[in-house]
């Protein structure tokens, strides 16, 4: 009877989806009630009052980073309809893009801050000797004991410290080789560079070779820095025992997904600190199925891109908001090239506020207040590490802004800069 019954809803599910479908003959009423279930997608943001901008900054964590690319869209949208086994899907993601990234080892992250917690506790986990296989249960809680120090130069000391710190090690700062070499012991794990540091005497291939003298492997945090797509192997191949990578940036995935990559043995360590295990520090930082897939799917999109062709693309914008805003008294317009992160052009606009009277902060918070709500590059009116001085200069970053989008910005420019002309 039961049985019967369900069968007749199913049956009556398929006959109302072929209705609506207007399909003739007979099809399989599963498929046709997967179909008739598809809903229509719900747009949550004007639900729930959030409104939509135009990102004309960059990959701001605060702006939600990147849109994905429709193909990985896609892709996380497929992985969201069947389980999968979240170690399967972690160790296969993880040997496919260390394949296509040139590396021993991969794990998918989440994001390039989790990357560096994992990192770390690898590092401790092997440094101390994982022989019965308790060492990720200890951190942080047991760190007092074991090894627990990270060595770091003074000028790569940063807000992501903090991603290291979780997992209980102390940092020893040092400025000079002498120092570098001094402060290496016995409770080392791990010596950590920033690879987009603007100070700091000791460069990249020093640091690895003087950490190698002592058994010690070293981490760089390059998250910001892609493109070149080339870096996403370069720093691994220059002896970088783990390179961490945003997903959610230049690359394009999931905001909340990131790499880890590396010396295998030091991979596999990370595995050990991360979820699905629950007793660990990574257990907090959980990638689902859909960013794991998403993370895999961006690595396969950038790399049908190059970099010549997505640095033509940011200039041509570039250049059209400048079109755009060129017959503006006194203006005068730049494409800048950033040297390490966010490695993307950059368009920097300077005009004499004494024939235009209103200043780039003020022109960034006229954008932001008006519809569509435009967010230009933070640096506008102030300063930036990675920037010429801008105090008097509207900063738009370009490559986060979709099809289209550099044509608005442009024209927000022009009205609110020409109201402000003086006559
Ligand atoms: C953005 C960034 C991170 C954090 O990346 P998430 O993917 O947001 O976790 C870490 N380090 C540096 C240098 C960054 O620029």
């Amino acid at each position: 009877m039961t049985v019967q019954c369900s069968r007749r809803s199913l049956f009556r599910l398929g006959r109302s989806a072929l209705a609506t479908l207007g399909v003739a003959g007979w099809i399989d009423p599963l498929k046709a009630a997967a179909a008739s279930s598809a809903p229509s997608p719900v747009d949550y943001y004007e639900k729930l009052g959030v409104e939509p901008i135009i990102n004309a900054a960059g990959t701001y964590t605060d702006l939600t980073a990147a849109i994905m690319p429709p193909s990985v869209q896609a892709a996380v949208a497929e992985a969201a309809k069947r389980p999968v086994r979240l170690r399967d899907l972690q160790l296969a993601a993880g040997k496919y893009l260390a394949d296509k990234l040139h590396c021993e080892g991969a794990l998918v992250s989440a994001g390039a801050a989790s990357a560096l917690t994992l990192g770390t506790a690898a590092c401790i986990t092997v440094a101390n000797g994982n022989e019965d296989g308790r060492i990720p249960q200890s951190i942080p809680q047991g760190m007092a004991s074991m090894k627990n120090e990270v060595i770091m130069q003074k000028g790569h000391r940063y807000a992501y410290d903090h991603a290291l710190y979780c997992c209980g090690v102390r940092i020893v700062e040092i400025e000079t080789v002498d120092e570098y070499r001094a402060a290496f012991s016995e409770k080392t794990v791990l010596a950590h560079f920033f690879n987009a540091a603007t100070s700091g005497q000791i460069g990249r291939e020093d640091w690895i070779a003087i950490a190698h003298q002592h058994n010690v492997p070293c981490m760089n945090d390059a998250a910001a820095d892609m493109p070149p797509i080339s870096n996403l192997w370069n720093y691994t191949r220059m002896g970088f025992d783990l390179v961490t990578f945003s997903g959610g940036k230049g690359i394009r995935g999931p905001q909340n997904a990131g790499l880890l990559l590396g010396r295998s043995d030091l991979i596999a360590a990370a595995a050990k600190n991360n979820n699905s295990i629950d007793d660990v520090v990574g257990r907090g930082q959980k990638v689902a199925k859909e960013q794991i897939v998403g993370m895999v799917a961006a690595v396969d999109w950038l790399l049908t891109q190059t970099d010549a062709g997505m640095e033509a693309e940011f200039r041509a914008r570039a250049q059209r908001i400048a079109d755009a805003v060129k017959h503006i008294p006194t203006m005068t317009s730049q494409i800048y090239l950033p040297p390490v992160a966010n490695h993307v052009p950059t368009l920097l606009l300077t005009y004499d506020q004494s024939k235009v009277a209103i200043a780039p902060k003020e022109v960034a918070r006229t954008l932001r207040n008006s519809s569509p709500s435009i967010e230009l590059h933070p640096a506008t009116g102030g300063s930036q590490p990675d920037l010429p001085p801008t105090t008097n200069a509207i900063v738009v970053g370009v490559w986060m802004l979709e099809p289209g989008q550099d044509l608005i910005v442009g024209r927000r420019l022009r009205q609110v800069l020409s109201g402000a002309i003086r006559s």
